[in-house]
């Protein structure tokens, strides 16, 4: 049966497919000496990408003309949709006082305050502070360096030099996070600059990795025992955390962690005096069906990033939640955190995304997260689990991938010279399906294969996810 939809009061006002596409600004930014948006390196030198005018609810309007269904939220961002006129009235009445940036180290903004008291309201105090940023990698390097100050400077444990992390994975493209980061792809131009006191485990990914018959508990106990053996190579006293995402995005496609999974990777990092840190980067703030991932199973972290979900898309904002062991272990130590940046906590940002969380709480949102959540997998397994290029559907809340196979009884990709999950996005996003869906070619369980996400906007209703599914 179809979930009663929440009344969210946001669903998109287009419902008709015939839509104006004037863009109002676009005259007086158009000037002749960028033609065709030529000076710009794009993500892909060969690709001419479409060129958006406009934005509303769940769709994106195309200088073409067509109306495309963002079923990704962009990148996992956008997830209060687009165009919500009450976070960019919240952010107009910011930039109003004539203050979008102030200096964080002479001042402090009482919004940023409110922020991150509602920030930390929602981990039901079991964090203790925010360190907020501008965008996700800059909240995983701000996280390595404050994990190393743990230990170095207010421990004076300093051989803890070491990280772990997981095979299938991606922390970022800055230096540092990329280091922690398995993702071969993107890695691989820029090994020689990648911290060498890295170690990758393997991920968590049933569908590659069970053994046949296997149990839950077995499979995880696996997984346990392979990061105590990683503590026990390295040196337990040498080791400063373990770094996952309980549900993996970028890297393998949604791929979330198995129950008990995270309880008993933070047993093993506290048995041996090491943090355990989550980045929530992609699947925090509401997507998997919770605030927070780790909310669903208890598991709190010592330090966790978020971000995309954070500000919603309307402006670049991540963050570091610090629980009160590193928060005070900091304080009785140098008391600062030996690090910063020119554009951190800045009003505007804060505006943005206060006002993103407040609706995201207000609507009981992350309430139809898991409602839409549970009929997106449920019309996702009816239409395509016998597929025989689908080979898994897996994910949580609206976070949901799909990896595809060559050969389905043996699980064997399609060969990256193939670009499979490239041609289903350039298929889909084209006439006369305009939809967008977000392609990744990552490392899953070990093997390299081709998927795509589907993570819509929070604001969905039950006939959106039957136009995606
Ligand atoms: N961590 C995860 C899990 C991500 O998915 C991403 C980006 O996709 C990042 C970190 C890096 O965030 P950003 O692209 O905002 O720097």
């Amino acid at each position: 049966m179809v979930p009663t939809a929440v009344d969210t009061d946001l669903s998109p006002a287009v419902t008709s497919t015939k839509v104006s596409t004037k863009n109002e600004n676009a005259e007086a930014f158009t000037t002749n000496e960028l033609p065709n948006g030529q000076y710009l390196l794009d993500r892909n030198l060969n690709k001419n990408y479409p060129v958006v005018v406009r934005g509303d609810g769940n769709y994106l309007f195309l200088e073409d003309g067509r109306r495309i269904f963002d079923t990704s939220s962009g990148a996992a961002v956008s997830c209060l949709g687009h165009n919500e006129k009450r976070v960019i009235e919240q952010m107009n009445k910011q930039l109003d006082t004539g203050v979008p940036y102030i200096p964080s180290l002479f001042y402090r903004h009482r919004l940023v305050d409110q922020l991150c008291e509602h920030m930390i309201r929602d981990t039901d105090h079991k964090m203790k502070k925010v360190y907020l940023t501008g965008s996700g990698s800059e909240a995983m390097e701000a996280t390595i360096k404050l994990a190393r100050q743990y230990f170095w400077e207010s421990n004076k444990e300093t051989k803890r030099v070491n990280f772990i992390a997981r095979q299938s994975s991606y922390h970022g493209n800055t230096i540092g996070a990329l280091g922690i980061s398995g993702h071969a792809g993107r890695r691989a131009p820029y090994l020689p600059f990648l911290m060498d006191n890295v170690e990758h485990i393997s991920d968590c990914n049933p569908y590659r990795q069970r053994l046949v018959g296997e149990s839950n508990e077995h499979f995880v106990e696996r997984k346990a025992a392979e990061l105590e053996a990683k503590f026990q190579e390295l040196g337990p006293d040498t080791v400063i955390g373990f770094i996952m995402e309980p549900i993996v995005g970028a890297a393998m496609g949604c791929v979330p962690y198995v129950p008990g999974y995270m309880k008993a990777m933070r047993e093993v990092c506290h048995r041996h005096g090491a943090l355990f840190i989550l980045d929530e980067v992609m699947c925090g703030m509401g997507r998997t069906g919770t605030l927070h991932a780790w909310q669903a199973e208890d598991v709190v972290p010592d330090l966790q990033t978020v971000g995309k979900g954070l500000g919603g898309g309307y402006q670049p904002i991540a963050a570091v939640y610090i629980s009160e062991k590193v928060v005070n272990t900091v304080t009785n130590g140098s008391g600062q955190f030996i690090h910063g940046q020119t554009y951190q906590a800045m009003p505007v940002q804060a505006s943005a995304a206060l006002a993103v969380q407040t609706l995201k709480r207000d609507l009981d949102l992350v309430t139809n997260v898991r409602m839409q959540g549970k009929y997106l997998e449920k019309l996702l397994k009816e239409k395509l689990a016998d597929h025989p290029n689908v080979g898994d559907i897996r994910g949580l809340g609206l976070f949901w991938g799909l990896e595809f196979v060559k050969d389905k009884e043996n699980k064997i990709p399609f060969g990256s010279s193939q670009a499979i999950a490239q041609k289903i996005h350039d298929l889909a996003i084209s006439e006369p399906h305009n939809i967008v869906l977000y392609p990744g070619t990552g490392c899953a369980g070990g093997v390299s294969g081709d998927h795509v996400m589907i993570c819509p906007a929070y604001i969905v209703q039950s006939d959106d996810i039957e136009v995606i599914a």
